[in-house]
């Protein structure tokens, strides 16, 4: 065995067995590939093998795209076959709610070239005869997806790994892991048989590597306690059966194609044929978390027993959909751990807090998964970023501090159990709320909040009716206009016209003190670095001059600085400024303090033509009535105002572009200020508003957001920020930045669209003409203009205002024009107004 390589990657199942193939692949040379049994022998070996392409996400849509294709190519580049069915999938639908799923679903298959097509009852019934199509309302088919042999692909990918020089060890289990300043010290125990286990020698060796790729399965809890972080990968139960051959099926198959993999989303299973008979999967209700405390030695490529009971109501909807299957007995039974994450997409990226050391852990989709996952992470391992915006996928987006298994075992059980129900866009998934609260939680809640949930943190999302019950929310959403819309629309109009109350304390805070702050902040961020006292929008960019975070900067002194950034990304944002910040001493530079201080600050934003005189009923000044003038506190400035009895830092921003500031206050006084600053805007008409109408407003003024506008797919100069990137001084990302050029540009656009809907943010966007030329990111209701409105990117030479596009939404073309940025109050008259 090697004792030094450039890459370890651990684990031999799908996903390791890729991430080898394509780090060499992506040219790398000196890869080991590490497996503690044989390859295939975790979740991989007992896989049905289903390569769906049906996904709501757009990173997770152009995995699963990859993978289609690649698996397509692997026989002509290794002589072996991949077992790959190209059947078709069928997914239908029982409701119009389902076929609006499929609809939203279908604009981002749109926008990452996937093909499909729409089907009727009588097309299903007429080219499928034993599927039962009386109660159905359509369908949308994949011609291009089935189903693969899960253990022939990884054997194939494994013989492409070889032949481009990857080295495989298999009974080789990882027991240790030692970073030493610019490699890892990987400890691996030989694995021997003994009784039918798989146990520990005595015989050790260690490994030095440069990177190492973690891709252990089920194995996740142990891979995480070795490494010292959390991981939220901890695997569920799922069952398929597999049935006797089915003398219609039989028949039917002498004159016709396999059937498609089918599945009757409504019903939450998925059918495919398997030898004349079916294979039936189902995603039913209170399947347990399993090894939540890591895998016991005695189970290896074991499952568990059966549990009929809990699958028999999507048993019994198998037969009604197929009628033919009614008599048809068991053959075979499959219950084996499925990892899962709260969200349901793996874990794909760098490890907080760790160098050289990435995972991809967490598959629950992992044999469709695999290839893509493997060529994305290669690409940011090799290359330093991939092509696409990798963050929706990134380990940190759950948080570290907080986290616990409990937590995650919990909500990965709810994500199995929501893998078939209606994926709204405005979904709110209950299970472990509430647990991260503000102190004004139970004041929102009683005022008719309804939360949504991020980063942990409970958010109110709008406020609905008072005597609204705890299904209001759930029953109030829709892939076109909820029923909270209207409430939106209100606190959208407060703003707009007299005040609105906004808790963000969700927002991560960082300080960065020291004497080096103020060097290592100007090397890190494209923005010149703001005065004492003021404020300054910037980027954190990567490698690639893309955008990595986006910060608030507040320089509280010459050497301290408040850096304000989106709320869900508190992890994933303060692992990349530590590091950074480490690297930076590293070279030589002065001492940089950074502490996550997002716990210990309640944020209250108050917008709205109002809020001046809100304020000024409560702040206490020798000159009470100048506080919050714009001489002595102008617009993008900080002033340290006592509201009350509460020490306040204040910020003159207002993301929702009207007059207002941000109330950064001691979190425990929370509760007080709430009340005080409710009592005192009762006069004005001061309402508390949600996140939902807040990201309506900022896109009124072309405020980009992270994680729709602003991701590493984009530099700040195509996202239009030109405003806020210096180009006079050097800062990490800025050659790229440059470099790459204008690939597509960010722009806004209103739409006449119809009269039920807004865009979510993820339509395809059309020429006139019919030629698609860009996607918008962010969608919803304009207030100001009455119509729908979003963002998005488009070819360069078509984000002039005036630009006629056309939008589609719920599979039509609705008409669209580019505006100026900020159509709202472009020269910023209202945020600056003064008195
Ligand atoms: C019943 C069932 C049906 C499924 N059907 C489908 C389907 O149709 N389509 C689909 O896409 N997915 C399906 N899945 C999910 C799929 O099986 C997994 O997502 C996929 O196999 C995950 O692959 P992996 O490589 O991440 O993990 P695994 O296949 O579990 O591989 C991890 C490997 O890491 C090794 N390992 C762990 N720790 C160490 C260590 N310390 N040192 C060395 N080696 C180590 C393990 O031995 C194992 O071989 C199904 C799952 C189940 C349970």
């Amino acid at each position: 065995m090697k004792a030094q390589v450039k890459a370890l990657v651990v684990g031999g199942g799908a996903v390791g067995t890729s991430i080898a193939y394509h780090l060499a692949r992506h040219g790398w040379d000196d890869v080991m590939l590490l497996e503690r049994d044989e390859l295939t022998s975790g979740s991989t070996w007992h896989a049905a093998g289903l390569l769906p392409y049906f996904n709501m996400s757009y990173a997770t849509t152009h995995i699963h795209d990859y993978s289609i294709k690649f698996y397509k190519t692997l026989e002509e580049e290794t002589g072996l076959d991949a077992g790959f069915f190209v059947v078709g999938n069928l997914r239908m639908a029982q409701t119009e709610e389902r076929m609006d799923e499929y609809r939203l679903y279908a604009s981002t298959a749109e926008t990452c070239d996937v093909p499909f097509e729409w089907m009727t009852p009588d097309q299903i019934k007429a080219r499928w005869p034993l599927i039962n199509t009386e109660d159905l309302k359509g369908a949308i088919y994949h011609p291009t997806d089935g189903y693969i042999n899960p253990a022939d692909v990884t054997m194939a990918m494994a013989k492409g790994a070889r032949q481009r020089g990857v080295t495989i060890e298999r009974k080789w289990q990882v027991d240790g892991y030692e970073w030493k300043g610019d490699h890892w010290d990987v400890t691996l125990t030989k694995m021997v048989e003994k009784g039918g286990n798989l146990v520990p020698s005595e015989e050790t060796t260690v490994v030095s590597a440069e990177h190492v790729v973690t891709a252990t399965g089920n194995h996740a809890q142990r891979t995480a306690k070795l490494l010292g972080i959390k991981m939220p990968a901890i695997p569920v139960e799922h069952q398929f059966i597999v049935t006797e051959p089915d003398p219609a099926l039989v028949e039917y198959r002498k004159s016709n194609e396999q059937h498609p993999v089918i599945r009757d989303a409504d019903a939450k299973w998925y059918v495919r044929e398997e030898r004349g008979g079916w294979i039936l999967g189902p995603y039913e209700r209170n399947a347990p978390a399993r090894f939540i405390h890591g895998v016991p030695d005695s189970f290896r490529a074991d499952l568990f027993p059966l549990d009929l009971e809990r699958i028999e109501e999507e048993y019994m909807s198998f037969i009604h959909r197929i009628p033919s299957s009614e008599t048809v007995g068991l053959k075979d039974d499959f219950n084996g751990p499925i990892c899962y994450t709260p969200d349901g997409n793996p874990l794909i990226g760098p490890a907080p807090g760790l160098r050289n050391m990435w995972l991809a852990e967490g598959f629950s989709f992992g044999i469709t998964a695999a290839g893509g996952a493997g060529h994305y992470l290669a690409q940011m391992m090799v290359h330093g970023e991939a092509e696409i915006d990798m963050a929706s996928l990134d380990p940190k987006r759950f948080g570290q501090d907080w986290m616990t298994s409990e937590y995650a075992a919990r909500k990965n059980e709810e994500a199995y159990d929501h893998v078939y129900v209606l994926h709204h866009p405005d979904e709110e998934r209950p299970a472990c709320r509430p647990l991260r609260t503000a102190p004004c939680y139970d004041r929102q809640k009683a005022l008719g909040a309804q939360f949504g949930c991020v980063n942990g943190w409970e958010r109110p999302n709008y406020y609905g009716p008072l005597d609204a019950d705890d299904n209001f929310d759930h029953d109030a959403r829709s892939f076109r206009r909820g029923a909270w819309w209207e409430h939106a629309k209100a606190e959208a109009e407060a703003i707009r016209s007299s005040a609105g109350l906004i808790d963000a304390t969700a927002f991560a805070k960082h300080a960065v003190t020291g004497p080096g702050a103020a060097e290592f902040l100007s090397g890190f961020t494209c923005n010149k670095l703001p005065n004492v006292g003021r404020i300054n929008l910037t980027y954190a960019l990567t490698e690639a001059g893309t955008v990595r975070t986006e910060y608030t900067i507040v320089r509280r002194g010459e050497q301290d600085f408040y850096l304000v950034s989106a709320g869900a990304w508190a992890a994933y944002d303060g692992d990349y400024l530590r590091k950074a910040a480490e690297d930076y001493m590293a070279q030589g530079g002065g001492m940089v303090i950074v502490q996550d201080i997002t716990t210990q600050w309640g944020v209250f934003a108050i917008a709205g033509p109002k809020s001046r005189d809100i304020l000024n009923a409560l702040v206490v000044d020798a000159e009470p009535g100048t506080v919050l003038s714009n001489k002595r506190f102008p617009w993008l400035s900080m002033r340290n105002i006592e509201l009350g009895m509460v020490p306040v830092m204040a910020l003159r921003v207002a993301y929702t572009g009207e007059l207002g500031w941000e109330l950064h206050h001691p979190i425990e006084m929370s509760t007080y200020l709430w009340d005080r600053l409710m009592a005192a805007g009762a006069e004005h008409g001061l309402k508390p508003v949600g996140g939902r109408a807040q990201n309506w407003l900022r896109q009124e003024k072309s405020y980009r957001a992270f994680g729709h506008e602003l991701g590493r797919d984009a530099t700040p100069l195509e996202a239009g920020l030109d405003r806020f990137v210096d180009c006079t001084r050097p800062y990490h990302g800025k050659p790229r930045m440059l470099e790459t050029g204008i690939r597509s540009k960010c722009c806004t656009v209103l739409i006449d669209g119809p009269a039920d809907a807004d865009p979510w943010g993820r339509e395809a966007l059309y020429t006139p003409e019919g030629d698609r030329v860009g996607r918008l990111t962010s969608g919803g209701y304009s207030v100001a203009f009455g119509k729908s409105i979003g963002m998005g990117y488009v070819r360069p030479g078509l984000a002039q205002p005036g630009t006629k596009l056309k939008v589609r939404m719920m599979g039509d073309l609705w008409d669209a024009e580019v505006t100026e940025d900020s159509p709202y109050d472009p020269k910023n008259e209202t945020i600056r107004k003064d008195g």
